[in-house]
């Protein structure tokens, strides 16, 4: 192992020893990396800035003993603005704990680490609701998991599912005739087709997502479910989801 620098971003940091701290980072370049940020916790600590959860900073890592130390690290930026406004903070806590959990360790991590990159910049400094953000940025950790749900087009036989969709928690949109024999959840055409526009929405145009109450509604009755049944995790996503939801639909 040699010392190395890595531009990434702190997907979490957890206390350790007096003045220590674990972070867990993503980079671009390396994928998931976890690295001890020694004496990062006192106050004139020059790692203290950049130790903290959504920090994207330059870090100089160094071995020692077999894993990674911070010896140097650059804030370039810490996306203040998201920890003032509860909802979004809320929903990019949420992100960074499913991209880490799909985070590959130590091997390049490009297009996840731009959609982190992207959707904590716009919970932090854009104005569509933190709601929309999070179901689009679920969609597309889907999608570069190889979990892409069929939207416009039957997951079984192909056909459109213009009419009388169903939305199967294993393979996503389904046509009238594959719905009435396997099931689902009923689906307008405009929530499939708003699920197809995410999903090839280029990352840095997320800020533009703003979806129609229906829609945002329909999203939350079968997005959470498809997610759980194929990554097998985020149990609590639909109650977050719903919540934030809530919370974004009340006046301030
Ligand atoms: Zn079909």
């Amino acid at each position: 192992m040699l010392e190395r620098k890595v531009n990434a971003v702190v997907l979490r940091s957890v206390d350790y020893r007096e003045s220590d701290r674990i972070l867990t980072l993503l980079s671009p370049d390396c994928g998931k990396l976890t690295a001890a940020a020694r004496g990062c916790r006192r106050l004139k600590s020059p790692l203290l800035s950049c130790s903290q959860p959504f920090c994207y900073a330059e870090f100089v890592l160094a071995p020692l003993m077999g894993k990674w130390t911070v010896r140097q690290c650059a804030l370039k930026e810490s996306f203040y603005d998201l920890r003032l406004h509860y909802p979004r903070l809320t929903a990019a806590a949420a992100a960074l704990r499913e991209a880490e959990a799909a985070a590959p360790e130590d091997q390049p991590a490009k297009q996840l680490f731009l959609l982190v990159y992207c959707a904590l910049s716009f919970w932090a400094y854009a104005e569509n609701p933190a709601t929309d953000l999070l179901l689009c940025f679920l969609l597309k950790l889907l999608a570069l998991s190889g979990y892409l749900p069929a939207t416009t087009r039957c997951g079984v036989c192909g056909q459109s599912t213009y009419k009388n969709a169903r939305f199967d928690a294993d393979l996503g949109a389904l046509c009238a005739s594959c719905g009435a024999l396997r099931g689902g959840i009923p689906t307008a055409p405009l929530t499939l087709e708003a699920m197809r526009r995410m999903i090839a929405l280029p990352e840095q145009d997320m800020k533009k997502v703003a979806l129609p109450g229906a829609v945002r509604r329909e999203l939350l009755a079968v997005l959470p479910g498809y997610y759980l049944h194929r990554t097998g995790r985020g149990k609590e996503l639909k109650g977050l989801l719903e919540g934030l939801a809530n919370m974004e639909a009340r006046p301030e």
